[in-house]
């Protein structure tokens, strides 16, 4: 008979559920892997776009955790495509033997904690009921696609896409006339790539973004090969920097308006012909400064203004209402050059909303439009959506769904309190989606493992006063930012009826690092174990310092 009792339930195989099997199996602890896609690769498996592409360097964007790994696997471009990190992560899975542990094509519908045994039970919609000691959702910040309630969307007649969930064979858009609707990430790769194929190309925008250029480019021998070379050097510097990455070029330790006018475009001029996110680390305050943020804003309209021929479509395409950084910037490969072809049309929704959509076309307040397909480029119920469609049940029968009606809340965004073994991979209060998303896996994942060797199955849980600590800190550390001012997936704005919060920890990768460290070396403060709960730390901020100044202090 299958086995029906593990040490560890997993929900989600992308990159943090695989590497959280991984670390299970050393320890010599059980655990099963539920994961709805047929393959593994999460956000990988399921955004299978045109021009799908990631937005962190490629030899920074992998797993740091087995040295071998590092050296056999060779990136070919400076930003990945989405099939090769699909391969990479198909890579690991086979390297690691990991599937044999994966049920697929498997969704978890309930997980329920039971008091009296202190283990979760989890049900699928294949009918299975597991119990595990632990419950670890590792289900992806961006995994559950926003399908806009648009009147209508149901009776067109032709194709809808949604690049979150795109038809693993592909769509042929030759001659046809597209609609894309949002210009996130997602459309802002995908549509010069479906405008070389379509006849015509219609862009609904509600909102422009700022984008800085990928300069993408073939991996070169000698980066590769220096990378490799100095790899444990190089994981250390991802480590130190804000955001769980190099930073590459000059940037300046001075703050943004400290400097004259030239200096400052001299340092933007360097990151936006660098390329990336870079750009937005020019300066250490550009995301405190709301005045050093708009000079950085300016700059990029400027560049809109060069690259767009007509001036009126270039005012539309440039961000004027929130700060640079507030909502994710995008990165690009001739997007605005895009809208110089004569198959590509901008229409501003501000100006004219999208009243409905026909069996044919899409009715704006102004004009009526035919189009054969329409592609769904509108994000994500991101951080807590996926985990909002799992009937999560902790202690006294309080849902999860019942717990952050207001917003969600989890001490260190890693358990959120009256929820014992439940364990969030990147959960809300944590960098998360603000970071190298593979250097906050793998930071959860190393956590949560020297969590559960500390426990030997002894029962954890975050403390109500510790809980209520950290969302106040984190809280504290967003207001000083320009972040709460976009109305962005950061903050649930983009789905209507979502709390408003800002959903991740902005005190940045090495601080949160540090906090988490000190917090297991000082015995779980803040957490109750089998039952003994002990106070959180008097002040989080005290721990961020990295352990070396911390121990010199
Ligand atoms: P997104 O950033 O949330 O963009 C969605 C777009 O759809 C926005 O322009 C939004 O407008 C628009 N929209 C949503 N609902 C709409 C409606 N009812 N009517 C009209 N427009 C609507 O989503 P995304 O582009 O999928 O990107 C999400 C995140 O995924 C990114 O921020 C990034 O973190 C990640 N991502 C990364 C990459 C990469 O690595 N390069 C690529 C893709 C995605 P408003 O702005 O007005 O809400």
């Amino acid at each position: 008979m299958a086995q029906k009792d593990f040490d560890a339930i997993i929900v989600g195989a992308g990159f943090a559920g695989l590497y959280m099997l991984h670390k299970l199996r050393g320890l010599g602890l059980t655990a099963r892997v539920f994961e709805a896609g047929d393959d593994v690769g999460g956000t990988w498996y399921w955004n299978r776009y045109p021009g799908a592409r990631c937005d962190v360097e490629s030899m920074e964007y992998s797993y740091s955790f087995d040295e071998e790994l590092e050296q056999e696997w060779s990136w070919s471009e400076r930003y990945a495509t989405q099939p090769e990190i699909l391969r990479y992560v198909q890579h690991v899975a086979e390297r690691f033997d990991l599937k044999r542990d994966i049920a697929f094509s498997t969704r978890v519908t309930a997980a329920t904690f039971d008091e009296a045994s202190e283990r979760w039970t989890v049900e699928t919609d294949r009918g299975e009921r597991l119990t595990a000691r632990y419950c670890i959702m590792a289900t992806g910040c961006l995994s559950t696609p926003n399908r806009p309630d648009i009147p209508g969307l149901d009776e067109f007649e032709g194709g809808v896409y949604q690049t979150g969930l795109w038809p693993h064979e592909g769509v042929d858009f030759t001659g046809q006339r597209v609609a894309v609707i949002g210009t996130g990430s997602s459309g802002i790769q995908s549509i010069p790539v479906i405008a070389r194929e379509a006849a015509q190309v219609t862009v609904f925008q509600r909102t422009p973004n700022y984008v800085a250029p990928a300069h993408n480019h073939p991996m070169s021998a000698e980066y590769e090969q220096d990378f490799k070379g100095n790899y444990r050097q190089r994981r250390r510097e991802m480590l130190q920097g804000y955001f769980g990455a190099i930073a590459h070029g000059h940037p300046s330790s001075a703050p943004s308006m400290s400097v004259s006018d030239e200096q400052r475009r001299a340092l933007y001029e360097e990151g936006w012909q660098q390329g990336g996110l870079g750009i937005l680390g020019s300066f250490p305050d550009l995301l405190f400064d709301r005045a050093g943020n708009e000079t950085l804003a300016e700059f990029v309209r400027s560049k809109v203004r060069e690259k767009v021929a007509d001036p009126e479509v270039a005012e539309l395409l440039c961000p004027k209402d929130h700060p640079v950084g507030s909502k994710r910037m995008c990165i690009d490969t001739g997007y605005f050059e895009t809208f110089n072809r004569d198959n590509v049309a901008l229409v501003d929704l501000n100006a004219e909303p999208i009243e409905r959509i026909s069996v044919h076309g899409l009715k704006t307040a102004r004009r009526e439009f035919a189009f054969d397909s329409i592609v769904l480029a509108t994000g994500f119920d991101a951080i807590t959506g996926t985990l909002a469609k799992i009937a999560i049940t902790g202690r006294g029968g309080r849902t999860l769904a019942q717990k952050w009606a207001d917003g969600p809340e989890a001490y260190l965004g890693l358990m959120p309190e009256g929820f014992p073994n439940l364990f969030l991979i990147t959960g809300p209060g944590s960098p998360s989606v603000l970071s190298n998303m593979m250097v906050s896996i793998e930071q959860h994942v190393e956590w949560i493992g020297d969590c559960l060797a500390a426990l030997g199955g002894r029962t954890i849980e975050a403390t109500p006063e510790a809980e209520r600590a950290w969302v106040e800190h984190g809280n504290a550390v967003a207001a000083a930012t320009v972040y709460p001012d976009g109305k962005s997936w950061y903050t649930g704005a983009n789905i209507p009826g979502k709390p408003r919060t800002f959903m991740a920890y902005i005190g940045g990768v090495p601080g949160y690092r540090a906090i988490c460290q000190a917090i297991a070396r000082d015995g779980y403060p803040g957490f109750a174990i089998a039952g003994r709960a002990s106070p959180p730390p008097a002040d989080f901020v005290a721990l961020m310092a990295p352990p070396h100044e911390a121990e010199a202090a």
